[in-house]
Protein backbone atom coordinates (compact mmCIF):
# COMPACT_ATOMS: atom_id res chain seq x y z
CA UNK A 1 0.00 0.00 0.00
CA UNK A 2 1.48 3.47 -1.06
CA UNK A 3 0.82 6.82 1.40
CA UNK A 4 2.48 9.12 -0.39
CA UNK A 5 1.43 12.20 1.81
CA UNK A 6 3.54 15.02 0.65
CA UNK A 7 3.00 16.40 -2.67
CA UNK A 8 6.66 16.16 -4.07
CA UNK A 9 6.91 20.13 -4.58
CA UNK A 10 5.91 20.42 -1.09
CA UNK A 11 9.02 17.96 -0.40
CA UNK A 12 11.08 20.09 -2.65
CA UNK A 13 10.42 23.42 -1.00
CA UNK A 14 11.00 22.10 2.20
CA UNK A 15 13.98 20.67 1.87
CA UNK A 16 15.17 24.29 -0.20
CA UNK A 17 14.56 26.02 2.26
CA UNK A 18 16.42 23.85 5.32
CA UNK A 19 19.89 24.08 6.40
CA UNK A 20 20.06 21.61 9.00
CA UNK A 21 18.98 18.11 8.80
CA UNK A 22 19.00 15.41 10.02
CA UNK A 23 18.33 12.01 8.77
CA UNK A 24 17.80 9.16 11.59
CA UNK A 25 17.34 5.24 11.43
CA UNK A 26 16.01 2.33 13.82
CA UNK A 27 17.89 0.63 16.62
CA UNK A 28 20.05 -2.21 15.09
CA UNK A 29 20.92 -0.10 11.98
CA UNK A 30 20.98 -3.16 9.37
CA UNK A 31 21.83 -2.66 5.11
CA UNK A 32 18.96 -0.94 4.57
CA UNK A 33 19.00 1.39 7.23
CA UNK A 34 22.12 2.53 6.60
CA UNK A 35 22.33 1.91 2.88
CA UNK A 36 19.24 4.30 2.16
CA UNK A 37 20.47 7.00 5.22
CA UNK A 38 23.79 7.40 3.27
CA UNK A 39 22.29 7.77 0.06
CA UNK A 40 20.03 10.20 1.23
CA UNK A 41 22.56 11.96 3.50
CA UNK A 42 24.42 12.02 -0.03
CA UNK A 43 22.27 13.41 -2.02
CA UNK A 44 21.30 16.82 0.29
CA UNK A 45 25.54 17.30 0.82
CA UNK A 46 25.32 18.02 -2.98
CA UNK A 47 22.56 20.62 -2.26
CA UNK A 48 25.36 21.98 -0.02
CA UNK A 49 22.46 21.26 3.38
CA UNK A 50 24.41 20.62 6.97
CA UNK A 51 23.60 17.03 7.28
CA UNK A 52 24.11 14.34 9.75
CA UNK A 53 23.02 10.93 9.90
CA UNK A 54 22.47 9.64 13.64
CA UNK A 55 21.24 5.90 13.90
CA UNK A 56 20.66 4.91 18.36
CA UNK A 57 22.73 2.40 18.51
CA UNK A 58 25.80 1.10 16.11
CA UNK A 59 25.87 -0.64 13.07
CA UNK A 60 27.24 -3.55 12.15
CA UNK A 61 31.28 -4.32 10.88
CA UNK A 62 30.37 -5.11 7.67
CA UNK A 63 28.21 -2.20 6.73
CA UNK A 64 31.81 0.18 7.15
CA UNK A 65 33.06 0.49 4.39
CA UNK A 66 30.31 2.67 2.59
CA UNK A 67 31.14 6.07 2.33
CA UNK A 68 30.41 8.84 5.00
CA UNK A 69 30.07 5.41 7.35
CA UNK A 70 33.08 7.02 9.32
CA UNK A 71 30.27 10.37 9.89
CA UNK A 72 27.47 8.54 11.57
CA UNK A 73 26.63 9.98 14.86
CA UNK A 74 25.52 7.06 17.66
CA UNK A 75 23.25 8.57 19.80
CA UNK A 76 24.47 6.11 22.68
CA UNK A 77 27.97 7.25 22.56
CA UNK A 78 27.28 10.55 21.47
CA UNK A 79 24.19 11.67 23.00
CA UNK A 80 24.61 15.85 23.68
CA UNK A 81 26.16 15.99 19.85
CA UNK A 82 22.95 13.91 18.65
CA UNK A 83 20.73 16.01 20.82
CA UNK A 84 22.27 19.25 19.64
CA UNK A 85 21.69 18.36 16.01
CA UNK A 86 18.35 16.86 16.23
CA UNK A 87 17.10 20.45 17.86
CA UNK A 88 18.92 22.47 15.45
CA UNK A 89 17.13 20.34 12.16
CA UNK A 90 15.02 22.22 10.42
CA UNK A 91 14.00 19.01 8.48
CA UNK A 92 14.52 15.09 10.00
CA UNK A 93 14.22 11.99 8.28
CA UNK A 94 13.24 9.13 9.76
CA UNK A 95 14.50 6.36 7.62
CA UNK A 96 13.34 2.66 7.46
CA UNK A 97 11.42 2.94 10.86
CA UNK A 98 7.66 3.15 11.43
CA UNK A 99 7.03 4.18 14.80
CA UNK A 100 9.11 6.00 17.66
CA UNK A 101 9.69 3.04 20.11
CA UNK A 102 11.70 1.08 17.38
CA UNK A 103 14.56 3.97 18.04
CA UNK A 104 15.05 3.69 21.66
CA UNK A 105 15.75 6.33 24.11
CA UNK A 106 16.12 8.70 20.76
CA UNK A 107 12.20 8.49 20.66
CA UNK A 108 11.44 11.41 23.03
CA UNK A 109 14.05 13.81 21.50
CA UNK A 110 12.80 13.43 17.97
CA UNK A 111 9.05 13.63 19.58
CA UNK A 112 9.37 17.30 20.77
CA UNK A 113 11.83 18.06 18.09
CA UNK A 114 10.43 20.96 16.12
CA UNK A 115 11.66 20.19 12.47
CA UNK A 116 9.65 18.91 10.34
CA UNK A 117 9.71 15.24 10.10
CA UNK A 118 9.66 13.78 6.84
CA UNK A 119 9.18 9.58 7.18
CA UNK A 120 10.55 7.20 4.11
CA UNK A 121 9.43 4.12 5.47
CA UNK A 122 8.34 0.30 3.87
CA UNK A 123 7.23 -1.47 7.03
CA UNK A 124 3.42 -1.87 7.84
CA UNK A 125 1.03 0.18 10.89
CA UNK A 126 2.68 3.50 10.17
CA UNK A 127 2.64 5.37 13.22
CA UNK A 128 1.61 8.62 13.08
CA UNK A 129 4.81 11.15 14.34
CA UNK A 130 5.98 12.75 10.95
CA UNK A 131 4.29 15.38 8.99
CA UNK A 132 5.28 14.32 6.46
CA UNK A 133 4.74 10.56 4.74
CA UNK A 134 6.77 8.38 1.75
CA UNK A 135 5.60 5.46 2.52
CA UNK A 136 4.71 2.24 0.26
CA UNK A 137 4.46 -0.93 2.57
CA UNK A 138 4.97 -3.34 -0.67
CA UNK A 139 8.50 -2.11 -1.59
CA UNK A 140 11.49 -4.07 -0.55
CA UNK A 141 12.79 -1.60 0.96
CA UNK A 142 13.56 1.87 2.02
CA UNK A 143 16.52 2.11 -0.14
CA UNK A 144 14.19 1.95 -2.91
CA UNK A 145 12.35 4.68 -1.97
CA UNK A 146 14.81 6.86 -1.55
CA UNK A 147 15.59 5.83 -5.27
CA UNK A 148 12.06 7.08 -6.19
CA UNK A 149 12.20 9.66 -3.63
CA UNK A 150 15.26 11.02 -5.81
CA UNK A 151 13.07 11.09 -9.02
CA UNK A 152 10.13 12.55 -7.17
CA UNK A 153 11.99 15.31 -6.15
CA UNK A 154 13.58 15.92 -9.47
CA UNK A 155 17.39 15.17 -8.26
CA UNK A 156 17.76 12.46 -10.71
CA UNK A 157 21.15 13.71 -11.85
CA UNK A 158 22.64 13.93 -9.09
CA UNK A 159 22.39 10.11 -8.38
CA UNK A 160 26.22 9.34 -8.74
CA UNK A 161 28.31 6.46 -7.99
CA UNK A 162 28.27 7.02 -4.17
CA UNK A 163 25.09 7.12 -3.86
CA UNK A 164 24.25 4.38 -6.35
CA UNK A 165 26.35 2.20 -4.10
CA UNK A 166 24.44 2.78 -0.52
CA UNK A 167 20.96 2.41 -2.58
CA UNK A 168 22.69 -0.93 -3.93
CA UNK A 169 23.56 -2.01 -0.41
CA UNK A 170 20.04 -1.36 0.93
CA UNK A 171 18.19 -2.98 -1.87
CA UNK A 172 20.29 -6.13 -2.16
CA UNK A 173 20.40 -6.75 2.15
CA UNK A 174 16.24 -6.11 2.38
CA UNK A 175 16.05 -8.55 -0.46
CA UNK A 176 18.44 -11.41 0.57
CA UNK A 177 20.24 -10.31 -2.62
CA UNK A 178 16.54 -10.26 -4.92
CA UNK A 179 15.38 -13.67 -3.79
CA UNK A 180 12.43 -12.39 -1.51
CA UNK A 181 8.72 -11.71 -3.03
CA UNK A 182 9.05 -7.98 -2.52
CA UNK A 183 11.72 -8.01 -4.90
CA UNK A 184 9.71 -6.82 -8.25
CA UNK A 185 10.73 -5.85 -11.77
CA UNK A 186 10.81 -2.43 -11.07
CA UNK A 187 13.35 -3.66 -8.35
CA UNK A 188 15.39 -4.93 -11.24
CA UNK A 189 15.36 -2.08 -13.43
CA UNK A 190 16.42 0.15 -10.37
CA UNK A 191 19.19 -2.14 -9.88
CA UNK A 192 20.02 -1.86 -13.42
CA UNK A 193 19.92 1.39 -13.19
CA UNK A 194 22.23 1.71 -10.22
CA UNK A 195 24.99 -0.68 -11.65
CA UNK A 196 24.47 2.18 -15.11
CA UNK A 197 25.33 5.10 -12.28
CA UNK A 198 28.29 2.88 -11.12
CA UNK A 199 27.41 0.44 -8.62
CA UNK A 200 29.93 -2.56 -8.57
CA UNK A 201 27.55 -5.17 -7.93
CA UNK A 202 30.16 -7.47 -7.46
CA UNK A 203 32.17 -5.78 -4.93
CA UNK A 204 29.15 -4.99 -3.16
CA UNK A 205 28.29 -8.32 -2.30
CA UNK A 206 31.96 -9.20 -1.43
CA UNK A 207 31.96 -6.27 1.22
CA UNK A 208 28.82 -7.37 2.69
CA UNK A 209 28.82 -11.10 2.80
CA UNK A 210 32.80 -12.27 2.18
CA UNK A 211 33.76 -10.43 5.48
CA UNK A 212 32.86 -12.70 8.36
CA UNK A 213 35.33 -13.44 11.09
CA UNK A 214 36.05 -17.08 11.97
CA UNK A 215 34.22 -16.74 15.17
CA UNK A 216 31.03 -15.88 13.65
CA UNK A 217 31.25 -18.85 10.89
CA UNK A 218 32.10 -21.44 13.62
CA UNK A 219 29.19 -19.87 15.45
CA UNK A 220 27.17 -20.27 12.33
CA UNK A 221 28.45 -23.87 12.37
CA UNK A 222 27.54 -24.45 16.02
CA UNK A 223 24.20 -22.91 15.75
CA UNK A 224 23.15 -25.02 12.67
CA UNK A 225 25.01 -28.54 14.54
CA UNK A 226 23.89 -28.40 17.85
CA UNK A 227 20.87 -25.67 18.22
CA UNK A 228 18.60 -26.23 15.66
CA UNK A 229 15.13 -27.56 16.73
CA UNK A 230 13.47 -28.85 13.61
CA UNK A 231 9.81 -29.91 13.82
CA UNK A 232 9.00 -30.94 10.48
CA UNK A 233 5.58 -32.13 11.20
CA UNK A 234 4.34 -27.77 12.05
CA UNK A 235 7.18 -26.78 8.93
CA UNK A 236 9.12 -24.97 11.43
CA UNK A 237 12.49 -25.12 13.19
CA UNK A 238 14.08 -22.47 16.04
CA UNK A 239 17.43 -21.51 17.58
CA UNK A 240 17.96 -20.43 20.60
CA UNK A 241 21.60 -19.03 21.77
CA UNK A 242 21.92 -18.51 25.13
CA UNK A 243 24.37 -15.14 26.18
CA UNK A 244 27.24 -17.78 27.47
CA UNK A 245 26.87 -19.57 24.09
CA UNK A 246 26.82 -16.09 22.25
CA UNK A 247 30.25 -15.37 24.19
CA UNK A 248 31.41 -18.73 23.74
CA UNK A 249 31.96 -17.14 20.24
CA UNK A 250 33.33 -14.30 20.96
CA UNK A 251 30.34 -12.43 19.79
CA UNK A 252 29.79 -9.38 18.20
CA UNK A 253 27.14 -7.06 17.02
CA UNK A 254 25.58 -8.65 13.85
CA UNK A 255 27.18 -12.31 14.20
CA UNK A 256 23.71 -13.37 14.12
CA UNK A 257 22.69 -11.62 11.23
CA UNK A 258 21.25 -13.87 8.67
CA UNK A 259 21.10 -16.84 10.78
CA UNK A 260 17.57 -16.80 10.85
CA UNK A 261 17.15 -18.11 7.04
CA UNK A 262 19.10 -21.02 7.80
CA UNK A 263 16.08 -22.74 8.85
CA UNK A 264 13.99 -21.93 6.00
CA UNK A 265 16.58 -23.67 3.78
CA UNK A 266 15.51 -27.20 4.85
CA UNK A 267 12.73 -28.71 2.48
CA UNK A 268 9.34 -27.90 4.13
CA UNK A 269 10.48 -25.62 6.30
CA UNK A 270 7.87 -22.54 6.07
CA UNK A 271 8.75 -20.89 9.52
CA UNK A 272 12.21 -19.58 10.87
CA UNK A 273 12.57 -18.22 14.35
CA UNK A 274 15.82 -17.28 15.95
CA UNK A 275 15.82 -16.55 20.16
CA UNK A 276 19.13 -14.71 21.13
CA UNK A 277 20.08 -13.84 24.82
CA UNK A 278 20.51 -10.22 25.95
CA UNK A 279 21.44 -8.56 28.82
CA UNK A 280 18.26 -7.11 29.52
CA UNK A 281 16.11 -10.23 27.65
CA UNK A 282 15.39 -12.52 24.80
CA UNK A 283 15.44 -10.43 21.03
CA UNK A 284 13.25 -12.56 18.79
CA UNK A 285 13.54 -12.41 14.83
CA UNK A 286 10.76 -14.63 12.96
CA UNK A 287 11.21 -15.33 9.33
CA UNK A 288 9.25 -17.08 7.26
CA UNK A 289 7.18 -17.54 3.56
CA UNK A 290 5.07 -19.58 1.51
CA UNK A 291 1.70 -17.11 3.00
CA UNK A 292 3.01 -17.97 6.87
CA UNK A 293 2.70 -14.70 7.90
CA UNK A 294 4.74 -13.48 11.25
CA UNK A 295 3.99 -9.77 12.09
CA UNK A 296 1.21 -11.02 13.79
CA UNK A 297 2.71 -13.33 16.02
CA UNK A 298 5.43 -10.55 16.65
CA UNK A 299 3.05 -8.29 17.77
CA UNK A 300 0.98 -10.37 19.69
CA UNK A 301 2.93 -12.54 22.09
CA UNK A 302 6.18 -10.95 21.70
CA UNK A 303 5.18 -6.75 21.70
CA UNK A 304 7.11 -6.47 18.49
CA UNK A 305 5.92 -5.91 14.83
CA UNK A 306 7.72 -5.66 11.09
CA UNK A 307 6.67 -7.36 7.70
CA UNK A 308 4.62 -10.10 6.83
CA UNK A 309 7.79 -12.26 5.95
CA UNK A 310 10.22 -10.95 8.43
CA UNK A 311 9.32 -9.46 12.08
CA UNK A 312 10.99 -9.29 15.64
CA UNK A 313 9.94 -9.68 19.01
CA UNK A 314 11.38 -9.06 22.51
CA UNK A 315 10.78 -10.94 25.92
CA UNK A 316 11.54 -10.21 29.22
CA UNK A 317 11.13 -13.68 30.51
CA UNK A 318 14.00 -16.10 30.40
CA UNK A 319 15.71 -17.97 27.65
CA UNK A 320 14.15 -21.24 28.70
CA UNK A 321 10.40 -19.83 29.24
CA UNK A 322 10.57 -18.10 26.30
CA UNK A 323 11.04 -21.13 24.28
CA UNK A 324 8.46 -22.85 26.27
CA UNK A 325 6.17 -19.90 25.45
CA UNK A 326 6.93 -20.25 21.71
CA UNK A 327 6.05 -23.48 21.45
CA UNK A 328 3.19 -23.48 23.33
CA UNK A 329 1.87 -21.07 20.94
CA UNK A 330 3.60 -22.73 17.72
CA UNK A 331 3.27 -26.56 18.50
CA UNK A 332 -0.48 -26.28 19.50
MN1 LIG B 1 14.14 -2.01 5.47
Amino acid sequence: MKHYLCTMIEMQNIIENAKNIVITTHKGPDGDAIGSSLALYHLLKQLDKNVSVIVPDPFPDFLHWMEGAGQIICFDKNQEQAEKLIDAAEVIFSLDYNALNRIGDMGSVIEKATGIKVMIDHHQDTQGFAQHYFVDTDCCSTAQLVYEFIHKINKEQLLNKTIATCIYCGIMTDTGSFRYPSTTADTHRIIAHLIECGAENSLIHQEVYDNNTTDRLKLLGYALSNKMNVFENHHLAYIALSLKELNDFNFKKGDTEGLVNYPLFIKGIKLSILLTEKEDGIRISFRSKNEVYVNKIAQQHFGGGGHVYAAGGFSALSLEETIKKLEEILLK
